[in-house]
This record gives structure tokens, sequence and C-alpha cells, in this order.
């Protein structure tokens, strides 16, 4: 291949990428770093002196202890992977700016800057607290889902799909019984 077949098989590769999504890259970069920035930064929402967990170390308890510790609903959710009814939580429309905490073991999963309304009537969020949520799939319906837990407790949060907003199309459907939100009222 000479100098100019080569320029010309580059020229035409360059015109399919730029005609392609590559087009749409940059501003999706650019989402990314926001969401980075948000999981980075997510102290930045947690009150002073919140009572919550550093993420040191599981925590395993029997479930006669779980069912001490939590209320009936919670421990349904949290150690039976059960789902609360949809609209049932005031989490899923908690506005104010703060952290959610796993109602288990007190890890903190998610900020007020990651939640949406999903309307769906569950506390949504598209991304979390980095190392947070550990995942798996589940079979309870007759198509597999993918359930997430607390990396700390393993308690049961929710399920993950892929119909959330940009940047991330996640979608974090959280059950608000499993979460238990510290308001930062110490604005400066
Ligand atoms: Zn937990």
């Amino acid at each position: 291949m000479d100098r100019r077949s080569v320029l010309k098989v580059l020229g035409t590769a360059s015109l399919a990428v730029l005609s392609g999504s590559w087009l749409a890259r940059p501003a999706f970069a650019k989402g990314e770093k926001a969401v980075e920035e948000l999981q980075k930064n997510w102290k930045t929402l947690l009150a002073d002196g919140a009572d919550v967990a550093s993420g040191a170390g599981p925590l395993k308890l029997s479930n006669d202890e779980w069912r001490k510790r939590l209320s009936p609903q919670a421990y349904d959710v949290l150690r039976k992977e059960g789902t609360e009814r949809a609209g049932s939580s005031p989490l899923d429309h908690e506005k104010r700016p703060g952290v959610f905490a796993c109602a288990g073991c007190s890890l903190p999963l998610f900020t007020s800057a990651m939640k949406f309304d999903s309307g769906t009537g569950w506390p949504s969020f598209f991304t979390t607290i980095p190392d947070a949520v550990q995942t798996s799939r589940d079979f309870k319906l007759i198509f597999p889902r993918t359930e997430y837990h607390c990396a700390r407790c393993g308690g049961h949060q929710g399920h993950l799909f892929e119909d959330g907003p940009e940047p991330t199309g996640l979608r974090y459907c959280n059950n608000g019984v499993a979460l238990r939100f510290i308001p930062k009222t110490n604005k400066t």
C-alpha cells in the first residue's frame, strides 16, 4: 500500500468513527467524570459527627441477633430479601442533602446527589458510594435479576436495573426500609 492509499484508508476510518457513536462520547465521558466526583466527594454530604460505619470489617450476626436489632419490616427486606410495597417509604420523596446508610449496619451506601426520581415508588439511585454494595444474580422471578446488598453486613438492599438515567444508565432500586437517611443539617 502506498502512502496515498494509507491516507485514504485512514480518512475513511476517521469519517466512520465521527459519524458513529464517537460523537456522543465526549458528553458521556464528562458525565462519567461527574459521577466519579460524586463518588469521590461523597463525604461532603455527610453530617459532622454522623454515626456511621467506617466500612472496616464485615459484620456477621446470627438471625436472632438481627431480629433483635431490626424492625420486622427491615428484617424481612435485609435478611430475607423481601420487597417493601411500592410507595410505602417516606425516603422515596426525601430530597434533602445527606447520606443514605444501611439500616442494618450504618455503612454509607448512597448520597442525595446520587438519587433520582424514578417514579417507581422506591428510592432510586444511579450510582453508589465506592465499594458500598455488592451484587449477585437472583432467580426469584422467572427472569434473572441482579440483586445487590450492603458490602459490610450482606443485608439485601434492592435490585439493579439498566434503565437508569445518563451517564451511568443504572437504576439501583432500593427498599427504603433498608436505609437510614442522615440529613446534612450543618450546612457550611
Ligand atoms: Zn449493612
